[in-house]
């Protein structure tokens, strides 16, 4: 139903409209640009296509290889990775595609006949329950063709420029000069920019960096100093790092400080929203509640109702209201849910709730026609013990746009949720 929000159109509903300013954009190479982003690697790829979401912000990427990668040194797809392919549309094709990793073995030169090898140990490869996507592998070629395809289909139609090596930087208070030497045909030219990446990632990529040096160095130790077992419960114990969950951003103005966290022990600050499945009240259709979560750069809140659901109704009349930061901080005109979308998940079976029932946040009018969103309220009891949510009081969990938790709050803490938003969105 959400492809058709504007009314039914013919054609394929997962290539959008292409937005105005792609019919007025010249071919070549722009001079100025929001957003540069250099190199065509997973880490450019994911950027370029979470941006290409985003017409108004003018996106170029280049890279200095020839064309795309046509064969990758990577293969091995972490469950978070797929799990963040999901928010694009991208994990059905890919989880087909891919080889499912379900078990790993252990093997060492046989001590008996050492021109054989024999197993020392077989364990299920991620720890049961740690995402709801498996650990899969496929050519890291066919990884950034994804991104790329979702790219194209996108209404902005971003495509990369091959050819063209970054050699120089210059930044100062209005962006940043790039120096992008031509290597095909010689030449160079120089692309304005106002936005540069973001310094989050470094202490996490550090963290990453030194968790594969070590590990890197125990695979290929090739049976020498390295004990076996010590390999096999060390690989174990550094499951969700394998995993890509282990991942913890630190406090920041995106990401609150911990203070209420015995509201729902399995949903860490800072961690990635781990999903459970849940029914959905409209259709009584079983869905994972993490995939409410689209790579469209919206906040989320996720209401966990308290057991009768009244302190849950109250917050959502707050989110109603003037002071809302709903109404505050969504753009004249644009969709209600665009900026800060609300998502309930109350503990009464599907059939207990009426539709019709519900507040009206949680039932918002979208598009051109207005048509409601019947796809904001789930229900599960079992979410609440499977993610430790206090049955009792209900919290509600805002979730970043990349999918990380930023803050658990009480269901009556509504001063305390606008002042978050109030320390980075903008009027
Ligand atoms: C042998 C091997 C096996 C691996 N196996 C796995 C695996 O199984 N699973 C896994 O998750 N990871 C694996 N990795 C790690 C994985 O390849 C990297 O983590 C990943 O490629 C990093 O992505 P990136 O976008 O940061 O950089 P890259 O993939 O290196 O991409 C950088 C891009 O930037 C371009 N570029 C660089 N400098 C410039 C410039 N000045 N101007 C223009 N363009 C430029 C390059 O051409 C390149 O296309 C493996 C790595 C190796 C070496």
């Amino acid at each position: 139903m959400q492809f058709y929000v504007n009314g039914y159109k013919p054609g394929d509903p997962f290539v959008e409209d292409a937005h105005p300013s792609v019919a007025q954009r010249s071919d070549g190479l722009p001079d100025e640009v929001d957003v540069l982003i250099v190199g065509c690697g997973p880490a450019g790829l994911v950027l370029a296509a979470q941006l290409a979401n985003f017409p108004d912000i003018r996106t170029a990427v280049v890279d200095r290889r020839d064309g795309p990668l046509a064969m990758g040194q990577a293969d091995g797809v972490a469950c978070r990775t797929v799990e963040m392919f999901e928010a694009f549309g991208l994990a059905d094709r890919l989880v087909a595609e891919a080889y499912w990793v379900n078990e790993v073995c252990f093997w060492r030169l046989d001590p008996d006949d050492p021109t054989k090898i024999t197993r020392t140990g077989r364990i299920r490869d991620a720890e049961e329950g740690v995402s709801e996507f498996p650990h899969v592998i496929v050519n890291q070629a066919r990884m950034l063709a994804y991104l790329q395809d979702h790219m194209e289909r996108s209404a902005s139609r971003l495509r990369p420029f091959y050819g063209l090596e970054a050699s120089g930087l210059e930044v100062d208070a209005g962006g940043a000069s790039v120096t992008l030497q031509h290597l095909t045909t010689g030449g160079s030219s120089t692309v304005r920019a106002r936005y540069t990446y973001s310094e989050e990632r470094q202490a996490v990529a550090e963290e990453l960096i030194d968790f594969d040096r070590k590990f890197s160095k125990m695979f290929s130790a090739d049976g020498k100093g390295v004990d076996q077992e010590e390999f096999q419960r060390y690989f174990v114990a550094q499951g969700r790092f394998t995993a890509g969950v282990a991942t913890r951003h630190a406090p920041s103005i995106i990401t609150a400080e911990a203070t209420d966290q015995h509201l729902a022990e399995g949903f860490q600050v800072g961690t990635n929203f781990h999903s459970a499945p849940v029914i959905r009240l409209a259709d009584a259709k079983p869905v994972q509640l993490g995939h409410a979560a689209r790579a469209d750069g919206a906040w989320r809140i996720y209401v966990f109702a308290d057991r009768d659901g009244s302190r849950a109704r109250k917050l959502c009349e707050f989110l109603d209201s003037d002071a809302s930061p709903i109404r505050r901080f969504t753009p004249a005109g644009a969709d209600p849910d665009s900026v800060i979308d609300v998502r309930a998940v109350f503990q009464q079976g599907h059939r207990e709730l009426a539709v019709d029932e519900l507040p009206p946040v949680l039932l918002p009018r979208k598009g051109k026609f207005g048509l409601v969103d019947y796809e904001k309220v789930f229900c599960s009891a079992e979410i609440f013990e499977l993610r430790g949510v206090d049955r009792e009081s209900g919290c509600m969990v805002v979730v970043r746009p990349d999918q990380y938790v930023a803050h658990v709050l009480a269901l009556h803490e509504c001063g305390r949720l606008a002042d978050f938003f109030a320390g980075f969105l903008i009027d």
